[in-house]
């Protein structure tokens, strides 16, 4: 009943030549049974949307403000995102709740103005290494669950990604086992506050290090639906084989 999910996460990697990217990548995703969404940075949503008309490519953002409108200059609204094309976005990935002090409450009203503005939002939780050296990992996302997803999604579809945040960009995953506990975790706290059948319909997505050689090992986990692919997902030549392995999974 969910349709796996296959997300790039671009950071601030990109320019207009990078384009080419989406192009190659515009086949392999025709020909899979999954979604394929890529969040450039927000200098090339516009265009990136444009590259991927008439493709199975969905485009998202990496970020939106709480708000709708107001003196808050340098941010962008949802409603922004969508306008340029976007349809869904990043939210609370670890690197904005480090480097800009997001926390759960932040992350909680964004989702909101996401979800009111048509955008579907990917919510990030993770544990650090110090928390998971600690056993709290999974005391830790159920805060970050209980914290950063809106009372009422009002039956729109959202996304939860687990990304430890020692995974990210370091080359390390967790075992699968691992991955399975925070996952299954993650399913009943969703049941237990949202109902069975949201907690069955809401996508939960696995990302740290996800490469072409650990992907087939990661989507054979129960309970993971899809990746959130940071470096990996800047070359279709590395994405497009982690696509082809989310549609074998
Ligand atoms: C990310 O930034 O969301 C991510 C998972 O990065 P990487 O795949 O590079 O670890």
């Amino acid at each position: 009943m969910r349709r796996k999910l296959a997300a790039g996460n671009w950071k601030m990697h990109g320019l207009g030549e990078s384009l080419a990217q989406i192009a190659e990548l515009a086949g392999p995703a025709a020909s899979v049974d999954c979604d394929v969404l890529i969040c450039p940075p927000a200098t090339l949503i516009e265009r990136a949307a444009r590259a991927a008309m008439g493709s199975a490519i969905a485009i998202g953002g990496q970020d939106c403000h709480a708000r709708e409108t107001g003196a808050h200059t340098g941010e962008i609204s949802a409603a922004m995102l969508r306008d340029a094309g976007a349809t869904a976005v990043i939210l609370g990935h670890s690197e904005r709740r480090a480097d800009r002090a997001e926390d759960n409450r932040a992350v909680r009203g964004k989702a909101r103005a996401a979800l009111a503005a048509g955008l579907m939002p990917v919510i990030c939780l993770g544990e650090t290494l110090e928390d998971r050296e600690a056993d709290n990992t999974l005391d830790i996302i159920a805060g970050q669950l209980a914290g950063s997803v809106p009372e009422d999604p009002a039956g729109k579809p959202i996304v939860i990604a687990y990304e430890p945040v020692w995974a990210i960009g370091s080359g390390l995953t967790p075992s699968p086992d691992q991955i399975a506990r925070v996952h299954g975790f993650l399913r009943d706290r969703l049941a237990h506050r949202f109902g069975r059948s949201m907690a069955e319909a809401t996508r939960l997505l696995y990302g740290g290090s996800v490469k072409p050689e650990n992907a087939a090992t990661i989507f054979a986990v129960a309970d993971v639906d899809g990746a959130l692919v940071g470096g990996a997902s800047l070359t279709a030549r590395d994405f497009a084989p982690i696509i082809a392995a989310l549609d074998a999974a």
